[in-house]
C-alpha cells in the first residue's frame, strides 16, 4: 500500500503536486473541464492542512518545446474559478527558473500553477536534473495524475528521488477500485472486453484469463476469434497477426475453467457508415460482402444474463461502433445492464468512459477511471512508474 496525502503531515508545507490537466481546447477554449473538478477534492485537503499548493500538468504534445497553444494559462483562469480565489499562474517557458522560484518563494496566493511541463524536452526523458529542479519548488510530491501514471517522466514520477512522495486522492480512488478488482474482487468476477484491435489488447486477455471467472470478448476484436473458429467473416475487422493468439486464448481459458463468451449472432452493416444496409444474422453466417459492427440482440441476451451472475465486472472496450447511433445497441444494453447491476462495476476509462457518458450512466457506475492506457496497463498487471516511486505505508 502507498502513502497517500491522509497519510502524512503536510501542516505548512509546500505540497508539490502533479494533476493530469491535459483538457480538450478548441479555438483556444475549453471544452471540458472534468479533469480540472476531478482533482479538485485534492487541493482542497491540501488547502484545509495548510498547504501551500504548486500544481504541474502537462497538456497536449508541445513536444520538448514552448507552444503557445499548448499553454496552461486557461487552465490557471479555469482553476481559479473553480476554487473561486485568485491562482498565481507561475509562466515560463523553461517551466522553472530564477523567476519561477521567486514568485513561488514569495506568492501570496495558496495555489500556483506552472507551465506545462512538456515545454522542457527533459521531462518525458525523466532527466535527473529536471526532476531536481521541479523538487526544489516543495516539500513534499503529491501525484494525484493516474492519467500519466504508467509513464516514467520527472513530474510523475522522477521527482520522488528527491523529495517525499504520496499520492493524492484520485489515485488512491483508482489503486483501491482498480487493485480490489483484480486482486481481491468479489466474486463471480467479469471481464467484458471490446474494442478494435486484438493485438492492443492482448496482454490485457491473458492476465484476465488468470484472474477472472467469466470473460466476454465482443466489439471488432471478436471478429478475429470468429475467423479462428473458421467462420466467414466477410469485410469484418481482422487482425490477421492474431488469429492463432485468438485460438490460444479460447484453448487456455478453456484449460483455465473461465467462462469465455463471444457473440453468437451479429449486426451487419454493408458499409462502415450509420446509413447503410443493415442485416442481423447468426455469427457464422456473416454475407461475404458486409461487415460486423455490432453484436445481434441474442448476444445482448447471453452477455446480460453474465452480467446478472458477476459481482464484480471491469468493462474494458465498446461492443459495436457505439458511435454510429444504428450500431449502438449492443454497447448501450450493456451499459444499461452495468448501471441496473448490483455489482462492483468498473470502466476501464477511453472508449467505455465515453461511451457510458454518450448513455447518461456515467454516474450510475462504481467506477469509471480516469485513466485510459494507465488503467489497461494496470490491469495488464504491469507496475506504473508514477505509483511505484511513492512511499510506501
Ligand atoms: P479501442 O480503441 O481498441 O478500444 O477500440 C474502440 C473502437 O472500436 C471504437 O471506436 C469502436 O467504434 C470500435 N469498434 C467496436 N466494434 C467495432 C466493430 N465491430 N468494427 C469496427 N470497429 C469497432
Amino acid at each position: 500500500m502507498k502513502k497517500t496525502i491522509r497519510d502524512i503531515d503536510l501542516k505548512g508545507k509546500k505540497a508539490l503536486v502533479r494533476c493530469d490537466f491535459n483538457v480538450p481546447v478548441v479555438d483556444g477554449e475549453i471544452t471540458d473541464d472534468i479533469r480540472i473538478r476531478a482533482a479538485l477534492p485534492t487541493i482542497k485537503h491540501l488547502l484545509d492542512e495548510g498547504c501551500k499548493v504548486i500544481i504541474m500538468s502537462h497538456m497536449g504534445r508541445p513536444k520538448g518545446e514552448p507552444k503557445e497553444e499548448f499553454s496552461l494559462r486557461k487552465v490557471a483562469d479555469r482553476l481559479s474559478e473553480l476554487l473561486n480565489e485568485s491562482v498565481l499562474f507561475a509562466q515560463s517557458d523553461r517551466v522553472v527558473d530564477e523567476k519561477v522560484k521567486s514568485e513561488i518563494a514569495d506568492m501570496n496566493e495558496r495555489v500556483a500553477l506552472l507551465e506545462n511541463v512538456r515545454f522542457r524536452s527533459e521531462e518525458t526523458k525523466n532527466d535527473e536534473a529536471f526532476s531536481k529542479e521541479l523538487s526544489e519548488l516543495g516539500d513534499v510530491f503529491v501525484n494525484d495524475a493516474f492519467g500519466t501514471a504508467h509513464r516514467a517522466h520527472c513530474s510523475t514520477a522522477g521527482i520522488a528521488d528527491y523529495i517525499p512522495a504520496v499520492s493524492g486522492l484520485l489515485i488512491e480512488k483508482e489503486v483501491k477500485y482498480l487493485g480490489e478488482a483484480v486482486e481481491e474482487p468479489k466474486r463471480p468476477l467479469l471481464a467484458i472486453m471490446g474494442g478494435s484491435k486484438v493485438s492492443d489488447k492482448i496482454k490485457l486477455i491473458e492476465n484476465m484469463l488468470s484472474k477472472v471467472d467469466m470473460l466476454i470478448i465482443g466489439g471488432g476484436m471478436a471478429y478475429t476469434f470468429f475467423k479462428a473458429k473458421g467462420y466467414e467473416i466477410g469485410n469484418s475487422l481482422l487482425d490477421a497477426e492474431s488469429i492463432d493468439l485468438a485460438e490460444s486464448l479460447m484453448k487456455k481459458a478453456e484449460e483455465k475453467g473461465v467462462e469465455l463468451l463471444i457473440p453468437v449472432d451479429t449486426l451487419c452493416g454493408k458499409e462502415f457508415k450509420n446509413d447503410t444496409e443493415i442485416k442481423s444474422v447468426d455469427a457464422d453466417k456473416i454475407p461475404v460482402d458486409m461487415m460486423g459492427l455490432d453484436i445481434g440482440e441474442k448476444s445482448i441476451e447471453l452477455f446480460k444474463s453474465a452480467i446478472s451472475k458477476a459481482n464484480t465486472v471491469i468493462w474494458n472496450g465498446p461492443v459495436g461502433v457505439f458511435e454510429m447511433p444504428n450500431f449502438e445497441k449492443g454497447t448501450r444494453s450493456l451499459a444499461e445492464a452495468l448501471a441496473e447491476s448490483d455489482a462492483i462495476t468498473i470502466v476501464g476509462g477511453g472508449d467505455s468512459a465515453a461511451a457510458a457518458k454518450q448513455f447518461g450512466l456515467s454516474d450510475k457506475m462504481t467506477h469509471i477511471s480516469t485513466g485510459g492506457g494507465a488503467s489497461m496497463e494496470y490491469l495488464e498487471g504491469k507496475v506504473l512508474p508514477g505509483i511505484v516511486a511513492l512511499e510506501d505505508k
